[in-house]
């Protein structure tokens, strides 16, 4: 996989996203779509997140889209798209990005699996971003946050408190875009927008698996940007160490 490296050098000279740090202790529920806490968030602050990938047609173009305009975002990883192309796992962290998962293989809903089906779909997303990872330098490993984002936002009780235990947060979204549905890159754009104008703040949810939203996306940030909003980045207020763990024990544990 070849990268621009325009890119790369315009990245490096960027100021730091600010982090809005969260504590993932007793797995918190974020996300002021679902729950009634929203991370934190200041007024006018926007939180990128993509959802889906890694992809290889869409992923690195959201990457340089990023890096042109100094934003850090986060990013909720499929298992098996991660297992496909570790390469840009590793590309996603070290762009800086955050990274958290959204189960192995994407079920719609876990609710209509076994419980024990669910925690396996959750255990090998991480487990395929942590492989794809291991290798990484320690700051680029560091990226795979304790943070988990439900297929369709269909979260369940249960689920929410094993993941709790773990001190996993539960990641959920302010607003999205509609970029699922199949609708104009125009019209992700003005959904988006009107979507942040009347919350004044919060994650957004996008997919890095959608063309027509690496379409919009330059255009989108900049407009945001003349309106007086600011981007940040969601981070884990401290490493959670079982995440971080690569090794081969850890690995043969795995379902
Ligand atoms: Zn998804």
């Amino acid at each position: 996989m070849c990268f621009a490296t325009a890119a790369q050098a315009s990245a490096s000279d960027c100021p730091a996203t600010p982090k809005v740090l969260i504590d993932a202790t007793g797995g918190p529920t974020i996300g002021t779509m679902q729950y009634k806490n929203g991370g934190g968030l200041k007024h006018k602050e926007i939180a990128l997140t993509f959802d889906d990938g890694p992809n290889p047609d869409v992923t690195p173009r959201i990457l340089d889209i990023l890096d042109k305009h100094c934003i850090k975002a986060t990013f909720f990883l499929v298992g098996i798209y991660a297992d496909a192309r570790p390469d840009l796992v590793r590309e996603i962290a070290r762009r800086g990005h955050t990274i958290g998962t959204h189960t192995y293989t994407h079920p719609d809903n876990l609710r209509h699996l076994s419980l024990k089906a669910a925690k396996s779909q959750i255990t090998r997303g991480f487990a395929a971003v942590r492989n794809a990872l291991a290798d990484a330098p320690y700051a680029e490993r560091q990226a795979l946050a304790p943070f988990f984002r439900f297929p369709g936002l269909n979260d369940s009780k249960p689920l929410i408190a094993w993941l709790g235990a773990q001190d996993i947060a539960t990641l959920s979204c302010s607003f999205g875009a509609d970029d699922w549905k199949p609708v104009s890159s125009n019209a992700i754009y003005a959904r988006g927008l009107s979507a942040i104008q009347s919350e004044g703040r919060g994650i957004l949810i996008l997919h890095d698996t959608k063309s027509r939203t690496a379409d919009m996306l330059s255009r989108f940030i900049v407009t945001l940007e003349k309106r007086g909003y600011s981007f940040v980045q969601l981070a884990p207020k401290s490493p959670n160490p079982t995440l971080a763990d690569t090794s081969p024990n850890m690995r043969t544990s795995l379902p």
